[in-house]
């Protein structure tokens, strides 16, 4: 499937390119929360995290520290967010498995808060045993 990404791995979109590999390239978002705000990216276009094998998963996760390094040493950032918007309804508009890795600086006020729910008594320990895996 052709992707912006797919496009941007092949050239055809010029991008700001930091690291490429056999599993993944990795290049500065356009529109960036703080700048140097980077996305790691599959090579093959794995739409998200279900569609991947569980092996690029783990090399995604290593270059991913990786970069976290490199944006604490080149910028001086104190603090990364890493994320995954994983399917369309989290928000996630390139269908192209895809890791953001944006620096963070006290007090820069870019909050990533979600609001949150309660649970009525019981309600959690409930849920957990649904959840066991
Ligand atoms: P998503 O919402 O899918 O998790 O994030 C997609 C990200 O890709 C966005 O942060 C957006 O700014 C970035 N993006 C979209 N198109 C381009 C592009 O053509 N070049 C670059 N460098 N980033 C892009």
């Amino acid at each position: 499937m052709e992707t912006i990404f797919t496009k941007i791995r092949d050239g055809v979109i010029p991008s700001v390119k930091l690291h490429e590999d056999e599993l993944c390239f990795v290049i500065l978002d356009i529109n960036p929360v703080n700048k140097g705000h980077l996305l790691v990216i599959t090579n093959e276009c794995h739409p998200t995290l279900a569609d991947c094998p569980e092996a690029t998963l783990a090399h995604l996760m290593g270059v991913v520290q990786r970069a976290d390094a490199k944006l604490r040493e080149a910028l001086g950032c104190d603090a990364t967010n890493i994320v995954i918007n994983n399917g369309e309804e989290s928000g996630q508009e390139v269908k192209h498995l895809h890791i953001h890795v944006i620096p963070r600086y006290k007090g820069d006020q870019k909050h990533f808060r979600l609001a949150k729910e309660h649970y009525e008594e019981g309600e959690m320990e409930r849920l957990g045993r649904r959840l066991e895996f």
